[in-house]
Parts: structure tokens; C-alpha cells; sequence
């Protein structure tokens, strides 16, 4: 299959979901997830109309920075050293993966250096999984309270990853409690501005997702592949 044909197809899965659970289609971005994928596909994904490209860890990320800056939106998906925010934060005009202060204390630092905002995106760890990255879900509130001190911080919602289930049904009660928790903490007038964003569902699972939700999908080997590629 063709990236393009992939694309469609992922498109009209999204939208199929959309209409089971009432939703607008434009309610959900696709960030075409390239870490598994050369750069050369990259180019192929944005050249098939993908315009979110998504990467976890920044020496892979390097080289597709380079050949379609200006021309996509990168989105930092993977856990951050604090020591690649220099690297990251200027470039990548979402990070997906903010789970603690120290890492939110260097983000702000660096975009005050640049004079720029970042917009971020709680990590939660709803499954409870050892595995998983992101805080508790009862570490979010206070967390937010004192991610006010870091003003070039913009909490615009929530991400979570879901643990694999060869039935993605499975996922659902994950994806249904994150959202549970956005709305819970929009209730609460603490927050600046509400957090309108959930970043949830991959490959296997997106339709669950999208029906729970889902304002950003994140979607790598279902879109652009997974190739040989050598690790940076
Ligand atoms: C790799 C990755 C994805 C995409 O994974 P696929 O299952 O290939 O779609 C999405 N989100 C995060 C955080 C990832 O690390």
C-alpha cells in the first residue's frame, strides 16, 4: 500500500468513529509518527498531506527536522531528558510527554531564552502500567498548580498511552478516564485556560480513542510503516 492509500484509509477509519460517537471530524488532528521511518518516508507522509509529524527522541529526530522544517509541526512524543530540551524546545512546537517539574522548570527556562511559549501536554500514566511513562492521575492537579510558576508553559490538555490489547476494545476504559480527568480538572477554576487537548490512541487503537475523545492521534506503523532504519 501506498503511503497515500494508507492515508485515506486512516482517514476514513477516523471519520467512521467521528459519526459512531457524534463527533466532528475536524475535531481530530493525525500526527503521522516517523521514529520507525527514514527520512525520505517522512518527506513521502507530508507530501501525502500530513501536516503533524511526531518523534520521540531527538538524534533520530535530527535529520527529519532538518529536511521539512517550515514545511510540518513537530510534536516531541518520547520522555525528555532535561539534557535534550536545548535541542528540542524551539523546534518541537508541542511536547506530548511533560511529566514533572523539573523537566517543565527547563522548558520554561529555554523559551524564555527564545522568547516563545510551548505548548505541553500532561503525560498520564492511567493503566497504572510499571512501564509507562507519566505521572499518577492524582499527581495531575497539584502538578498544574505549580506548573502556574512557569509561565511559557501552556498546559493545553492531557496524553496518555494505553497498553497494548490484541482487542483495542480493551482500551477503552484508559482512554474514557483521561478524558474523565480533563473534564474534571476544566471544572475546577484554578487553570488560566481549560485544557481542551487529549492525545490518545495509536495504531491499534485509535477508533476507541476517537470515540472517547481523542483530540490528537498519535499513528506510526498503521500510517507510515516501520522500516529498517538505523537508530541514531
Ligand atoms: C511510537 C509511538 C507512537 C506510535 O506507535 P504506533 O503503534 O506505531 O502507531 C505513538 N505514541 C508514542 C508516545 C510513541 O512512542
Amino acid at each position: 500500500m501506498t503511503l497515500q492509500s494508507r492515508l485515506r484509509d486512516v482517514e476514513s477509519r477516523i471519520e467512521q468513529a467521528c459519526i459512531r460517537s457524534g463527533r466532528q471530524r475536524e475535531e481530530v488532528k493525525i500526527i503521522a509518527v516517523t521514529k520507525y521511518v527514514s527520512v525520505n518516508t517522512a518527506q513521502d507522509a507530508v507530501q501525502a498531506g500530513v501536516s503533524h509529524i511526531g518523534e520521540n527522541r531527538w538524534p533520530n529526530a535530527k535529520a527529519k527536522w532538518d529536511s521539512l522544517n517550515g514545511q510540518a509541526v513537530f510534536h516531541y512524543i518520547g520522555s525528555m531528558q532535561t539534557n535534550k530540551v536545548k535541542d528540542v524546545i524551539g523546534k518541537f512546537e508541542y511536547v506530548h510527554s511533560l511529566d514533572r517539574l523539573s523537566l517543565a522548570e527547563a522548558i520554561h527556562n529555554r523559551a524564555v531564552s527564545l522568547d516563545i511559549h510551548v505548548s505541553c501536554f500532561v503525560q498520564v500514566n492511567v493503566s497504572g502500567e510499571q512501564s509507562k511513562h507519566g505521572m499518577s492521575p492524582d499527581e495531575v492537579k497539584p502538578f498544574l498548580t505549580e506548573l502556574r510558576k512557569y509561565d511559557r508553559i501552556k498546559p493545553i490538555g492531557l496524553m496518555t498511552m494505553a497498553p497494548y490489547e490484541s482487542e483495542p476494545e480493551e482500551t477503552r476504559p484508559v482512554f474514557r478516564a483521561l478524558r474523565q480527568l480533563r473534564d474534571d480538572l476544566n471544572e475546577w477554576s484554578f487553570l488560566k485556560e481549560p485544557l481542551t487537548e487529549l492525545s490518545m490512541g495509536m495504531s491499534n487503537d485509535f477508533e476507541v480513542a476517537v470515540e472517547e475523545g481523542a483530540t490528537w492521534v498519535r499513528l506510526g506503523t498503521v500510517l507510515v510503516g516501520k522500516e529498517d532504519i538505523e537508530e541514531g
